[in-house]
Parts: structure tokens; C-alpha cells; sequence
């Protein structure tokens, strides 16, 4: 049986983002069309409502908010890190219950990003680390891709996603 994957919902076409739009990835659209990936949205998981603010992590990344030493803030200033982390706990514990193989989620996103984040300047500057979803996933030893690093391994490898070793 070929492995199940969990997506960001936005890389499968969902408007899910903070501005209500997707930024579908043909690769994830195929994977869920194959039945081979469920689409989640941490921060929509997380209770939040699609339009919002955009959000950032102040002064660390998302194992900082886990370990309760960052906030997330909003581009209004509003503390939205209690939302945050019940997205990520509930997509973790999804995760579990569906014995999915790996996860292929959105590149910076606070949520979702699994390798560079935004500063939480809301000017456009990265800094390494991940999301606050990432986190908890590899916390729990979840392999967790972004769309990037997806693409290349496929192409490195030449493999069929359902022949990758991971
Ligand atoms: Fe996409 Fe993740 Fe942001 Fe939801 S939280 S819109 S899945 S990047």
C-alpha cells in the first residue's frame, strides 16, 4: 500500500490562507486527487477565521512558542498563540490517527514552515526555524517536508512519492 501523506490545505488549492487565497502545488493537487494525501489547515484547526491578519512569531520560532518562550502575534497586535498551538495539537493528533507517512507543508508559514519563518517584523525578513505545527510534528517524529524540498527529493531520487524512502 502506497503512503499516506498530510498537506497543507493551501498546497492542495483550499483558500485557506490569512488573505483567503490557496497556493496550490500541482504535485500535492495530484497527490490528494490520487486519495494519497489529506489537506489540513492548522490555523483553521486552530479555530481562526479565513480571512485574517497575518501572523508572525516574536522573538523566536515555533519551538519557542511551544515552549512557551514566543508569542504569535498578529499584524494588529492581537496574541493569537493560544489558537496557534491547538491548531498544531490537533493536527498532530490527526496525524497519528491516520498513520500518515510524512508531511508536506507550506515554506514559512508560523504555522506550517519547516525550515525558515518570518521574523515577526511583518517587513518580509526570514530567519531560520519552523512553524509551530512543524514543530509538534517533528517533535513526534514525523518526517515533515516544505513543497521545495519535496519537489527536489523526487527529482534527486527519480522515484514515484509512493517510492520515496523516508
Ligand atoms: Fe496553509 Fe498552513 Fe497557513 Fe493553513 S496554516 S493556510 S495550511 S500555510
Amino acid at each position: 500500500m502506497k503512503p499516506l501523506y498530510l498537506v497543507s490545505a493551501c498546497l492542495a488549492g483550499a483558500r485557506t490562507r490569512f488573505d483567503g487565497t490557496a497556493r496550490p502545488d500541482p504535485q500535492i493537487v495530484q497527490l490528494v486527487r490520487e486519495g494519497r494525501a489529506i489537506p489540513i489547515c492548522p490555523e483553521q484547526l486552530g479555530g481562526l477565521a479565513t480571512p485574517r491578519p497575518a501572523s508572525e512569531i516574536l522573538s523566536g520560532d515555533g519551538s519557542d512558542v511551544v515552549e512557551g518562550r514566543a508569542r504569535v502575534i498578529t499584524s494588529e497586535g492581537q496574541d493569537v498563540t493560544t489558537a496557534y498551538l491547538v491548531g498544531a495539537r490537533e493536527t498532530l493528533r490527526l496525524a497519528e490517527d491516520w498513520q500518515v507517512a510524512a508531511a508536506i507543508l507550506k515554506a514559512r508559514s508560523p504555522s506550517c514552515g519547516s525550515f525558515e519563518i518570518y521574523d515577526g517584523s511583518f517587513q518580509g525578513r526570514l530567519r531560520p526555524g519552523l512553524g509551530v505545527t512543524a514543530v509538534l510534528l517533528k517533535q513526534a517524529g514525523l518526517a515533515v517536508f516544505c513543497e521545495k524540498t519535496w519537489r527536489d527529493i523526487q527529482a534527486a531520487t527519480h522515484m514515484d512519492e509512493g517510492e520515496a524512502r523516508l
